[in-house]
């Protein structure tokens, strides 16, 4: 890297987060220097975005560099850790300091609302990517897996599904300027869920952030617990503009595979029932039982007339259809 191109970095990114005492060496040397609290496990996830794949080639920076980290705490979210470092892998076509200005200030904004600190990264020429590493922590025993649900647990969701997905098609005639606003600032900007993941430790048997689409992530819990489910469409949460899709069109592929919702979909033994009540009064996300787990394996979506919905497309897999 070139000492104009290194400048932009430290002017852009030294300062990035909150200012925390386990910071020993932050931006600027060989590699940060990290002290993890005694008695911690680190939760350490990785998520990279690439221009043209998963954001459009010419982005708002502000709102990329928000998403870059956002996706990065949904799954430290997901684990049910409280996030604490991030460093930031950056390909640029060129250096660009109004650019990079905007990228950092989205960055950064989270980062200081999540408490996290941007401890270091790398940065080269190429094509637009960005691949951020975030570090967080979880007492042992006390992390979220995908493999802990079992027969009978209820099948719970944080927030609303199917709002980025919307965003991404054509707008309807029935969407006012105010609609089409929420729906790409959940686009956007989503809200990793990190407050209600740190909640969820005592609670949930298992967990996943949607970030794939629903059938496609709890997909994932099923496989790994070796259980099924059964969710009622009826009862999954949904926007008014989802509402409203779903009225005109029928189309439940919508909040059921549309990814980049980063809602998180848990497990919960029924006797927590009336933790939900707790969960929903300290969060300001909403949480919704849209299911239960079952014995038979496989996932069972029933219709609101109570019939077997078949859904053709689950859910975004980067390789999917390649040979
Ligand atoms: P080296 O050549 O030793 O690998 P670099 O010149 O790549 O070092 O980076 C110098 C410092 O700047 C390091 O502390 C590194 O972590 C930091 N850095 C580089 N790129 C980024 C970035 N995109 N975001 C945050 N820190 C970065
Ligand atoms: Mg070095």
């Amino acid at each position: 890297m070139s000492l104009s191109e290194f400048d932009l970095i430290r002017r852009c990114f030294s300062h990035c987060g909150n200012g925390r005492s386990d910071v020993l060496l932050g931006v600027g040397d060989d590699a940060a220097l990290l002290q993890p609290p005694p008695d911690m496990l680190l939760a350490v996830t990785q998520d990279t975005l690439v221009a043209g794949v998963h954001f459009p080639a010419d982005p708002d920076p502000e709102a990329l560099g928000h998403k870059s980290l956002a996706v990065n705490l949904s799954d430290l979210a997901a684990m049910g850790a409280t996030p604490a470092w991030v460093t930031l892998g950056l390909t640029l076509p060129q250096p660009d300091l109004r650019w990079l200005d905007k990228f950092s200030v989205g960055l950064c904004a989270l980062a200081v609302r999540h408490g996290v600190h941007l401890v270091g990264g790398d940065t080269t020429r190429g094509p637009l990517a960005i691949s951020v590493t975030a570090v967080g922590f979880v007492p042992p025993g006390a992390g979220l897996r995908r493999g802990g649900a079992r027969a009978g647990d209820l099948v719970c969701l944080t927030g609303t599904l199917g709002d980025a997905g919307l965003a991404l098609r054509a707008p309807s005639q029935d969407q006012s300027a105010d609609d089409r606003d929420y729906l790409r600032g959940r686009l956007q900007r989503p809200s990793p869920r990190v407050d209600a993941g740190m909640r969820l430790r005592p609670l949930a048997s298992a967990a996943i952030d949607v970030s794939d689409g629903l059938a496609a992530d709890l997909g994932h819990i099923l496989d790994a617990s070796g259980v099924g489910a059964v969710v009622e469409l009826a009862r999954i949460p949904c926007s008014e503009p989802v509402r409203r899709y779903l009225s005109r069109t029928g189309d439940w592929s919508l909040p059921l595979s549309s990814g980049d919702d980063y809602e998180l979909c848990f497990t919960l033994p029924r006797e927590r029932l009336s933790a939900l009540d707790r969960l929903r009064a300290e969060t300001d996300c909403g949480v919704t039982v849209i299911g239960s787990i079952t014995e038979d394996p496989g996932l069972r979506l029933l219709d609101p007339d109570a019939r077997t919905y078949r859904l053709e497309y689950p859910g975004y897999d980067h390789f999917g259809g390649t040979p």
